[in-house]
């Protein structure tokens, strides 16, 4: 059980309010009885806390509900109608996409332009501002923008630095550019890192308080939740399981290293390994589904074994208790989820009474741009943006 988010003490005045906000907007609590009971807060100060936000349109109360004993059920809580939305923004190696999404993270737009085949920076800013342009469009009630990256990104700098394979684009000053054309508040995290935060606040992640989401597409990306904060260092820099090397002897990466493992199991390189030897042009989804095919069967086996053994040794630093499959990995049968779940279990080195656990993410492939919204939904659970002033 996490410890209790609530602090009796006047300090922590907007920190209590965005606790209770996220209890709601994320469907932990329903009514006062159980914000009480999870705020570890007096009947009375959540009561007045919840005044508070009915009044300023985040909170409303829902019909009531009788119970099969005629008793009174608890006058249920959600999140308003009238309150702010925030946009997630969302940038590919493929495409750029940008949502708006609720508190409850339901979307309400969405807006995707892919690039075609070559482009510059020029181009990408160009694109990145259609997109938003589109989705802000007669918008009043938009809180910030949370904007979610290939990496390597600094969520400090706001910058996105030097993708691979990414038409040589380096150095976008994405928070500054957002900020001067939209006049809101915008926050730039790694994909990965995004959708560790939305598994972790509204997916599979919430029950668990160690995460290593695992995202699977043209790199091999990571996001990280420990003792249930999502991983950040001083600079801003994510975690990059991709150039976990898996064989010192392996091919060489344009990181300087060898053998990393996302060399292997990128999907453009699986796809073209399981196009070459099976004389046939499926996407990745259709041969996911090929379970009868020894030869897909060996190709997709070998693939799950190599990505299990980078997970391996990031297991044995962070001591994960969950690990999140995300990007194409949401395409993978469930006997390979299992495969990896046996992998690790077998090979991690800290024995513990529960087994590491393997699902997929609960928001499959949108979980990225969900969390680029999440980005901005952090800052107000953690007492910021809404609270301010
Ligand atoms: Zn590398």
């Amino acid at each position: 059980m996490p410890s209790k988010a609530g602090r009796n003490r006047s300090d922590y005045k907007k920190s209590n309010r965005g606790q209770v906000l996220r209890l709601i907007a994320t469907g932990e609590c329903k009514n006062r009885t159980e914000l009480t009971e999870a705020m570890g807060l007096t009947k009375m100060a959540i009561s007045r806390i919840v005044s508070e936000m009915i009044e300023a349109g985040l909170v409303a109360e829902q019909e009531l509900s009788v119970q099969n004993d005629s008793r009174r059920a608890p006058i249920g809580l959600a999140i308003s109608p009238k309150a702010p939305k925030a946009v997630g923004l969302l940038i590919q190696r493929e495409y750029c996409e940008a949502v708006l999404c609720d508190l409850e993270l339901h979307i309400r737009k969405r807006e995707t332009v892919f690039y075609g085949k070559q482009i510059d920076k020029e181009q990408l800013i160009r694109d990145m501002f259609r997109v938003l342009d589109t989705i802000l469009y007669g918008e009043d009630n938009v809180i910030a923008i949370g904007a979610a990256s290939i990496g390597p990104v600094s969520s400090s700098t706001g910058m996105i630095l030097k993708p691979f394979y990414f038409f040589g684009i380096e150095d976008i000053p994405v928070v500054s550019l957002l900020k001067e054309r939209y006049h809101l508040p915008v926050f730039l995290e790694h994909d990965n890192q995004c959708a560790a935060i939305c598994e972790h606040l509204y997916g599979n992640g919430r029950k668990y308080q160690d995460v290593l989401f695992l995202g699977v597409g043209s790199g091999i990306g990571s996001g990280i939740i420990s003792n249930g904060k999502q991983y950040r260092n001083n600079r801003g820099l994510p975690p990059e399981i991709g150039h976990v090397s898996i064989d010192i002897n392996g091919k060489q990466c344009s990181c300087g290293g060898r053998g990393c493992v996302e060399l292997y199991v990128r999907t453009p390189e699986v796809l073209k390994k399981l196009q070459y030897h099976t004389g046939k042009l499926y996407n990745f989804k259709t041969y996911c589904g090929m379970e009868k095919e020894p030869v897909v069967e060996q190709i997709l086996n070998d693939m799950v074994t190599q990505l299990a053994s980078a997970v391996v040794s990031t297991v044995n630093i962070l001591n994960s208790e969950l690990i999140l499959l995300g990007g194409d990995a949401v395409d993978w049968d469930d006997r390979y989820v299992t495969l990896m779940e046996r992998i690790i279990n077998e090979r991690r080195f800290v024995e513990w009474s529960t087994p590491v656990k393997v699902k997929k993410a609960y928001f499959q492939k949108d979980s990225m741009i969900l969390g680029a919204a999440c980005n901005a939904y952090l800052q107000i659970f953690e007492g910021g943006l809404l609270f301010e002033g």
